[in-house]
């Protein structure tokens, strides 16, 4: 099973970072071990002391495909989350100032909380969700897909063409604005269309 995850994928978070809009999609992967399931508190690991949250929608692949035409795309995918993208920004700051790879940032054991999953069926329109992330009761991130630079099927399309994809592969399809550090102690929501999804506790 395979994870990927799509950086800068909306615009207010790459300003933020300061970062250029991407022109294509900035894919990364993360390992099995990096999942955290069931509400399980999240460790901060010995590394870094600036680990941030970038919570996520997950989509879940249901079929194997390759090179797969944006207009048959939704077909490949019939299950979503919201996954918390876990990032050592310290690490990663240092790394994309080398010209390193992300890796050891964001692949990290831990790195991917990630919530049950919910049919896609579900919403009117599959590819439009609304989400947001509060830390101890106060609200840090709202997202919303519409405003994705790269959508649902783009990114599928984009990824199909460098990996084989495979059911049960997960997407992490971006973070919107508000990212910021965690600390112990600190209790993590996260709503997929007002409904808690997620909830752990920063260790
Ligand atoms: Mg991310």
């Amino acid at each position: 099973m395979k994870i990927f995850a799509i950086g800068r994928n909306y615009a207010a978070h790459a300003a933020e970072l300061k970062n250029d809009l991407p022109t294509e999609p900035v894919v990364f992967m993360k390992p099995d071990t990096a999942l955290v399931k069931n509400n399980a508190d999240f460790y901060l690991p010995d590394f870094s002391t600036d680990i941030h949250h970038e919570i996520e929608i997950v989509l879940k692949v249901c079929k194997e495909g390759k090179n797969i035409a944006p207009e048959f795309a939704h077909r490949y995918w019939d299950e979503l989350a919201i996954g918390i993208d876990f990032t050592a920004r310290d690490l990663q700051q240092k790394l994309k100032s080398q010209g390193l790879p992300w890796e050891l940032s964001k692949s990290f054991d831990n790195s991917a909380p990630i919530s049950e999953f919910v049919p896609k069926t579900d919403f009117p329109n599959p590819d439009l969700q609304h989400f947001h992330l509060d830390v101890n009761g106060e609200r840090r991130q709202t997202g919303d897909t519409s405003t994705l630079i790269f959508n649902y099927s783009t990114i599928i399309t984009f990824l199909s063409r460098y990996f084989t994809l495979k059911k049960g592969d997960l997407i992490y399809t971006g973070t919107p604005a508000g990212v910021a550090a965690v600390k112990a102690g600190d209790r993590l929501q996260g709503y997929l269309e007002g409904k808690e999804m997620i909830n752990f506790l920063v260790k």
